[in-house]
């Protein structure tokens, strides 16, 4: 971990104006905007290819104010409606000046994403409870934007923008994840304007000039020790610290010992080499949480505790309830529906195989499904009461699930477990400005350091929407990819 002095450096193996650690989708990012500015870039990735876990992703890419595709799927959004909600939404102790420029800036960046990098999104919106589109749809809700309480903060847009397979991708829609259909635009990209990658070479040291400049990497290659000089600077993009299991379990030990939404090269190491460098770091417990359980049955039902109380609205965000139940209700969740509303739920879905639910006990009265959920006497049958009235009535003013959700939850009853549901990733990493570069515990740039994507901490510093990750990751890879190039 410790930073090596260039004067130890026997020789150079390889050279470049800027180097990236890391081909997933901030280190494309970075690489295309570095060479955008026609610096000389060169990409070392430890796996045998490009992708990471952007590659395996849903694809959703947080972005708003008022983009193209927006527009055309008739929503109105403004970069003040769009900072208003994630400062609500994926705090607390955001950065407001990363939320500002990331809001204002995010109708361009999605014209860059498309007319640069050759990103295709079908115009077309997508308005059914679920974690991804059934189809090549381009838009839709990703965070709970129009569900209480974000309703009453700022107005409803959908921000979810998802890749269809274009003219670049050659892969057919549906056949492959939709990270794959934004990762190959931009490595071809990247490719055309002369980024050159090495792989299976895995970045394990920074190197520093006599003058404190980070000067290069240190790495490994079939066996190899590599030293690989950056005149201009180096970009750490190796993800987050999610497959660590000691920085898991000294920062987000909620994480522990369940899968982790991610690849396992996101071992930390961007993050600790700019520690050992004296970098500061932000936000490590914050983490997000993802519960695989159809939304279709989610909106359906109630979700309770190991207490059989509701805790939050079931019609948001699904990984706000993912979050909700392992982060705040010590991950012992059921989701409680009715034989009408598993019977709707299984009509409407079209969802994938594996977030298919079905219940994991039933019973014909809800004091024996309690006692087969293993509650405290009562609890269940005093929340489906006060539950059922209020549905009687269209409302819920206990957590304010929009009526066209609400029914009175009647005769056999099953429940979901979502205790072995609930996977996440780590949200937290090493500190930047704006530009991606990291700073210093005094508040000053690394000279020569820069970093973005999951290494670091983006726009979500708490909460979560689907797509802040590629979102931000390319965001702000590409300020850091401009600004190394510049230098
Ligand atoms: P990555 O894209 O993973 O790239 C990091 C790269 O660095 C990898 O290629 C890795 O091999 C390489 N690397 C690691 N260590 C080294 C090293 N020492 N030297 C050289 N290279 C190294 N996010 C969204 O925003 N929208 C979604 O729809 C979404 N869906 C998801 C679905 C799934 C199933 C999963 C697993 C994740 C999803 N995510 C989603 C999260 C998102 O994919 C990641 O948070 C995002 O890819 C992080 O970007 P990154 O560039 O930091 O890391």
């Amino acid at each position: 971990m410790r930073p090596i002095d260039e004067s130890t450096v026997p020789e150079w193996d390889a050279d470049a104006e800027v180097v990236i650690a890391g081909y997933g989708v901030a280190g494309a990012a970075a690489a295309v905007a570095a060479a955008q500015q026609g610096a000389e870039v060169l990409v070392l990735e430890r796996a045998g290819g490009w992708g990471g876990a952007a590659a395996l992703s849903g694809g959703f890419i947080y972005l708003g104010g008022g983009t193209a595709l927006q527009r055309a799927c008739g929503y109105d959004d403004t970069p003040a409606n769009m900072a208003a909600f994630l400062t609500a939404a994926l705090g607390p102790g955001g950065d407001p000046h990363k939320i500002r420029l990331y809001s204002e800036g995010s109708p361009e960046h999605y014209d860059w994403l498309t007319g640069t990098c050759g990103v295709a999104f079908r115009p077309a919106f997508f308005g059914e409870p679920a974690w991804e589109a059934y189809g090549d749809e381009g838009l839709m809700y990703s965070g709970g934007e129009n569900a209480h309480p974000f309703t009453a903060i700022a107005d409803p847009a959908p921000r979810g923008h998802l890749p269809c397979a274009g003219p670049l991708t050659g892969a057919p829609n549906g056949e492959q994840g939709r990270g794959r259909l934004l990762m190959e635009p931009l490595v071809r990209t990247a490719s055309r304007l002369g980024v050159t990658a090495r792989y299976d070479t895995r970045v394990d040291g920074l190197v520093v000039a006599a003058d404190g400049r980070v000067c290069g990497v240190r790495a490994r290659s079939f066996g190899r020790t590599l030293h690989v000089r950056a005149r201009r600077g180096v970009i750490l993009t190796t993800g987050s610290f999610t497959y660590d299991e000691a920085m898991v379990g000294a920062h987000t030990p909620r994480l522990s010992g369940r899968p982790g939404a991610a690849v396992e090269e996101h071992d930390g190491i961007s993050i600790r080499l700019g520690q050992a460098l004296g970098a500061q770091v932000s936000h490590l417990d914050a983490c997000e949480v993802a519960v695989g359980v159809d939304p279709q049955h989610l909106i359906r039902g109630i979700v309770v505790n190991a207490h059989g109380q509701r805790f939050i609205n079931e019609d948001t965000y699904a990984g706000r309830i993912g979050q909700a139940s392992l982060l705040h209700q010590g991950n012992g969740c059921w989701l409680v529906l009715d034989e009408t509303g598993f019977e709707e739920a299984d009509a409407a879905t079209r969802a994938a195989e594996q977030l298919r639910t079905s219940p994991t006990v039933v019973a014909e009265t809800p004091t024996e499904l309690a006692s087969a959920m293993g509650l405290p006497e009562g609890a269940l049958e005093s929340t489906l009461d006060l539950y059922n009235r209020h549905a009687e009535q269209g409302r819920d003013p206990v957590h304010h699930k929009a009526a066209a959700w609400l029914r009175p939850l009647k005769g056999p009853l099953g429940a979901v477990d979502l205790s072995p549901r609930t996977a996440g990733f780590a949200l937290g990493g090493l500190t930047t400005d704006t530009e991606g570069r990291v700073l210093h515990v005094d508040g000053s740039p690394l000279p020569g350091l820069y970093a973005a994507g999951r290494a670091t901490t983006g726009i979500a510093t708490g909460g979560y929407a689907s797509g802040a990750s590629l979102g931000d990751g390319t965001f702000f890879g590409r300020r850091a990819g401009h600004e190394a190039a510049r230098r």
